[in-house]
Protein backbone atom coordinates (compact mmCIF):
# COMPACT_ATOMS: atom_id res chain seq x y z
CA UNK A 1 0.00 0.00 0.00
CA UNK A 2 1.29 3.70 -0.92
CA UNK A 3 -0.57 7.15 -0.25
CA UNK A 4 -0.42 10.18 -2.20
CA UNK A 5 -1.51 13.53 -1.41
CA UNK A 6 -2.91 16.28 -4.44
CA UNK A 7 -3.45 20.39 -4.13
CA UNK A 8 -4.52 22.44 -6.67
CA UNK A 9 -5.90 26.00 -6.90
CA UNK A 10 -7.47 27.93 -10.09
CA UNK A 11 -8.65 30.85 -10.32
CA UNK A 12 -12.18 31.87 -10.96
CA UNK A 13 -13.34 33.95 -13.59
CA UNK A 14 -16.42 35.22 -16.03
CA UNK A 15 -16.96 33.70 -19.03
CA UNK A 16 -15.71 30.03 -18.58
CA UNK A 17 -17.70 27.01 -17.44
CA UNK A 18 -17.32 25.38 -13.47
CA UNK A 19 -16.18 21.67 -14.38
CA UNK A 20 -15.86 19.66 -11.16
CA UNK A 21 -15.10 16.37 -11.20
CA UNK A 22 -16.00 16.12 -14.66
CA UNK A 23 -19.50 17.42 -13.76
CA UNK A 24 -20.41 20.97 -15.27
CA UNK A 25 -21.98 23.35 -12.64
CA UNK A 26 -24.64 26.38 -12.87
CA UNK A 27 -22.42 29.21 -11.49
CA UNK A 28 -21.83 33.20 -12.89
CA UNK A 29 -18.10 32.23 -13.29
CA UNK A 30 -15.86 29.08 -13.80
CA UNK A 31 -12.04 28.19 -13.58
CA UNK A 32 -9.23 29.38 -15.93
CA UNK A 33 -6.65 27.16 -16.86
CA UNK A 34 -5.58 25.44 -20.15
CA UNK A 35 -7.86 21.99 -19.72
CA UNK A 36 -10.97 22.75 -18.77
CA UNK A 37 -9.61 23.66 -15.01
CA UNK A 38 -11.09 20.63 -12.88
CA UNK A 39 -8.91 21.36 -10.04
CA UNK A 40 -10.61 18.71 -8.31
CA UNK A 41 -9.13 15.75 -11.06
CA UNK A 42 -6.01 17.42 -10.74
CA UNK A 43 -5.51 17.11 -7.35
CA UNK A 44 -6.58 13.35 -7.71
CA UNK A 45 -5.02 13.02 -10.54
CA UNK A 46 -1.62 14.57 -8.15
CA UNK A 47 -2.59 12.37 -5.18
CA UNK A 48 -2.09 9.03 -7.78
CA UNK A 49 0.88 10.51 -9.43
CA UNK A 50 2.33 10.68 -6.01
CA UNK A 51 1.55 7.92 -4.59
CA UNK A 52 3.00 6.20 -7.40
CA UNK A 53 6.22 8.46 -7.01
CA UNK A 54 5.43 9.23 -10.59
CA UNK A 55 5.41 12.68 -10.47
CA UNK A 56 3.09 15.55 -10.99
CA UNK A 57 0.25 16.13 -13.29
CA UNK A 58 2.38 19.12 -15.10
CA UNK A 59 4.77 16.76 -16.19
CA UNK A 60 2.91 14.36 -17.97
CA UNK A 61 0.57 16.86 -19.18
CA UNK A 62 2.11 19.90 -19.84
CA UNK A 63 0.17 23.59 -20.04
CA UNK A 64 2.51 24.07 -22.89
CA UNK A 65 1.13 21.25 -24.78
CA UNK A 66 -1.14 21.92 -27.12
CA UNK A 67 -2.59 18.71 -27.40
CA UNK A 68 -4.41 19.55 -23.87
CA UNK A 69 -5.90 22.72 -24.74
CA UNK A 70 -9.81 22.43 -23.58
CA UNK A 71 -8.99 18.93 -22.59
CA UNK A 72 -11.81 17.42 -20.04
CA UNK A 73 -9.68 17.23 -16.82
CA UNK A 74 -11.33 13.14 -17.03
CA UNK A 75 -9.52 12.08 -19.79
CA UNK A 76 -6.48 13.33 -18.22
CA UNK A 77 -7.62 11.29 -14.85
CA UNK A 78 -7.74 8.22 -17.42
CA UNK A 79 -4.62 8.48 -18.75
CA UNK A 80 -3.24 8.74 -15.26
CA UNK A 81 -4.74 5.72 -14.01
CA UNK A 82 -3.69 3.86 -17.40
CA UNK A 83 -0.10 4.98 -16.10
CA UNK A 84 -0.38 3.45 -13.04
CA UNK A 85 -2.15 0.36 -14.15
CA UNK A 86 0.62 -0.32 -16.31
CA UNK A 87 3.51 -0.22 -13.47
CA UNK A 88 1.04 -2.41 -11.51
CA UNK A 89 -0.48 -0.03 -9.74
CA UNK A 90 -4.70 0.34 -8.70
CA UNK A 91 -6.28 2.65 -6.59
CA UNK A 92 -7.56 1.55 -3.31
CA UNK A 93 -9.80 4.69 -1.95
CA UNK A 94 -9.19 8.64 -2.38
CA UNK A 95 -10.86 11.31 -0.42
CA UNK A 96 -10.95 14.75 -1.79
CA UNK A 97 -11.75 18.21 -0.45
CA UNK A 98 -13.25 20.80 -2.17
CA UNK A 99 -12.57 24.46 -0.75
CA UNK A 100 -14.95 26.51 -2.52
CA UNK A 101 -17.04 29.84 -0.43
CA UNK A 102 -19.47 29.08 -3.84
CA UNK A 103 -21.59 27.39 -5.35
CA UNK A 104 -22.78 25.59 -3.23
CA UNK A 105 -21.85 21.88 -3.87
CA UNK A 106 -23.90 19.13 -2.28
CA UNK A 107 -26.19 18.63 -4.97
CA UNK A 108 -23.32 17.46 -6.84
CA UNK A 109 -21.37 15.42 -4.55
CA UNK A 110 -23.37 11.96 -5.67
CA UNK A 111 -22.27 12.52 -9.89
CA UNK A 112 -19.35 13.72 -8.98
CA UNK A 113 -18.09 10.97 -6.98
CA UNK A 114 -19.56 8.59 -9.59
CA UNK A 115 -17.46 10.03 -12.31
CA UNK A 116 -14.33 9.12 -10.06
CA UNK A 117 -15.63 5.81 -9.05
CA UNK A 118 -15.97 4.88 -12.82
CA UNK A 119 -12.50 6.09 -13.60
CA UNK A 120 -10.70 4.78 -11.20
CA UNK A 121 -12.56 1.48 -11.47
CA UNK A 122 -13.72 1.67 -7.81
CA UNK A 123 -16.87 1.01 -5.57
CA UNK A 124 -18.79 4.18 -4.99
CA UNK A 125 -18.33 3.30 -0.99
CA UNK A 126 -14.08 3.72 -2.24
CA UNK A 127 -14.44 7.90 -3.30
CA UNK A 128 -15.57 10.35 -0.71
CA UNK A 129 -15.99 13.68 -1.72
CA UNK A 130 -16.82 16.58 0.39
CA UNK A 131 -16.72 20.67 0.02
CA UNK A 132 -16.26 22.99 2.30
CA UNK A 133 -16.24 27.19 2.71
CA UNK A 134 -13.07 28.89 4.37
CA UNK A 135 -15.52 31.04 6.24
CA UNK A 136 -14.78 34.16 3.93
CA UNK A 137 -11.52 34.42 4.83
CA UNK A 138 -8.66 34.88 2.02
CA UNK A 139 -8.67 34.82 -1.81
CA UNK A 140 -11.10 31.19 -1.59
CA UNK A 141 -13.39 33.44 0.75
CA UNK A 142 -13.37 36.16 -1.38
CA UNK A 143 -15.02 34.04 -4.22
CA UNK A 144 -11.08 34.80 -6.18
CA UNK A 145 -10.35 30.62 -7.10
CA UNK A 146 -11.50 27.13 -5.72
CA UNK A 147 -8.58 24.81 -4.50
CA UNK A 148 -8.54 21.25 -3.67
CA UNK A 149 -6.98 18.46 -1.69
CA UNK A 150 -6.86 14.73 -2.16
CA UNK A 151 -5.30 12.01 -0.84
CA UNK A 152 -5.40 8.66 -2.72
CA UNK A 153 -4.10 5.14 -1.66
CA UNK A 154 -3.12 2.61 -4.15
CA UNK A 155 -1.83 -0.73 -4.09
CA UNK A 156 1.02 -2.46 -6.24
CA UNK A 157 0.57 -6.16 -7.64
CA UNK A 158 3.04 -8.20 -5.92
CA UNK A 159 3.42 -10.29 -8.75
CA UNK A 160 6.31 -13.01 -6.98
CA UNK A 161 2.76 -13.72 -4.83
CA UNK A 162 0.67 -13.85 -8.17
CA UNK A 163 3.06 -16.46 -9.28
CA UNK A 164 2.88 -18.70 -5.79
CA UNK A 165 -1.06 -18.46 -5.79
MG1 LIG B 1 -4.57 22.48 -12.22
Amino acid sequence: MRSGIGYDIHRLVSGRKLILGGVDIPFEKGLLGHSDADVLIHAVCDALLGAAALGDIGIHFPDTDAAYKGISSMVLLDKTVQLLESRGFSAVNVDITILAQAPKLSPFRKAIQENIAGSLHLAEGCVNVKATTTEGLGAIGNGEGIAALCVAMINQRDEKLETLL
